[in-house]
């Protein structure tokens, strides 16, 4: 969610412009795609790799940026080829146009088993599934989700926003990608997507972050019905222990927002944010608490929109899911219906 961050460090790098593309250490080329929303872009990186290059993450496939894709084409230097695209996690804005340059390329789409699949169960989802799973799940956490709300949770609009499913390579953790003249070093994370690959550049010391680890926002970590059994948060926190293990001196390059340094510093500001939000949690339940109260005391609901609404939701659902895991709070059936409650 939205949270501004007076730690992160923003890289001095200047943004290309709409269209075009501007040239970072290792020969590496940022491009901007337009997403809807607050985010507005998305960064996607053109590597030098040997004989070509390779790509990492793709944008959202809608017809502005298709355009934007059909303008930058000639600009690139791409006459010695793209060898493969590489998709961080299954997310529309990363995902979205992978089998549409795949085929443009005739370029092998490469991800992790579990990116894969969840990208492919989100292509296939049938409406009257994901609405048996979005009943019973708002239903088992207490949350209560408007129309509009209730319509993204029930999918659908994957579909509309991805170019189809492509043939997907396996990208596995601990693997390497060849650059031009070094190896990337392939992690794999969770909490925020089902198996995302960051790539590690140990000679020029850069990290391809995708959402892992942003410069002025936090990734996203929510509890789904994909997902309620697990600890999604617990695992977004242990990836931030595994990135922490970098160079201090790494030049990130995020999804979103510019490239910034002090990786350290900022996986620090995330882990404090994570837990000043489940002290307030925890102090909210000395006294039995709705779902819906919850999510309002640490988000300003009336202000979002439905899609932030739904994370804001999504996300609070990761914090108490955490927190049950640990013994800090429990769930209550009341004739008023679920409540939770600390201790
Ligand atoms: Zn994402």
């Amino acid at each position: 969610m939205p949270e501004q961050d007076p730690l992160a460090t923003s890289h001095a790098a200047i943004p290309p412009e709409p269209g075009d593309y501007a040239e970072l250490p290792g020969g590496i080329l940022w491009i901007r795609l337009p997403i809807p929303g607050a985010l507005r872009h998305i960064n996607v990186w053109l590597v030098p790799a040997p004989g070509g290059w390779f790509l990492v993450d793709t944008g959202m496939r809608t017809d502005e940026v298709e355009a934007a894709w059909l303008t930058l084409e000639p600009k690139l230097p791409l006459a010695t080829g793209l060898r493969q695209i590489i998709v961080t996690h299954h997310h529309p804005d990363h995902f979205g146009m992978a089998r549409w340059l795949a085929e443009r390329h005739d370029a092998p789409v490469c991800m992790t088993g579990e990116a894969g699949a969840a990208s492919t169960a989100a292509l296939s989802e049938t409406t009257e599934g994901s609405v048996q799973g979005s009943d019973g799940f708002a239903r088992r956490f207490g949350i209560e989700l408007d129309e509009p709300m209730t319509a993204i949770l029930r999918g659908g609009i994957y579909r509309r926003i991805v170019s189809g499913l492509p043939c997907i390579e396996r990208l596995e953790a601990g693997g390497r990608v060849a650059g031009a003249d070094r190896d990337w070093h392939v992690s794999v994370h969770w909490g925020h997507a089902p198996g995302h690959a960051c790539l590690f550049d140990r000679q020029g010391s850069l990290l391809i972050s995708g959402d892992q680890v942003l410069p002025r926002i936090s990734s996203n970590v929510s509890l789904y019905p994909s997902n309620e059994d697990a600890d999604p948060l617990g695992e977004y926190l242990a990836s931030l222990d595994s990135l922490a293990g970098l160079p201090e001196d790494t030049l990130v390059l995020p999804a979103h927002g510019p490239p910034f340094a002090g990786l350290h510093g900022r996986i620090e500001a995330l882990r404090a944010g994570h837990g000043l939000r489940l002290d307030r949690i925890v102090a909210a339940c000395s006294e039995p608490q709705p779902t819906m109260e919850i999510v309002a005391g640490l988000f300003p609901l009336q202000r979002l929109d439905p899609l932030n609404r739904l994370l804001a939701t999504t996300e609070t659902l990761a914090h108490l899911r955490h927190l049950e895991l640990q013994g800090r709070v429990r769930r209550e059936s009341s004739a008023c219906g679920l409540r939770w409650l600390s201790g």
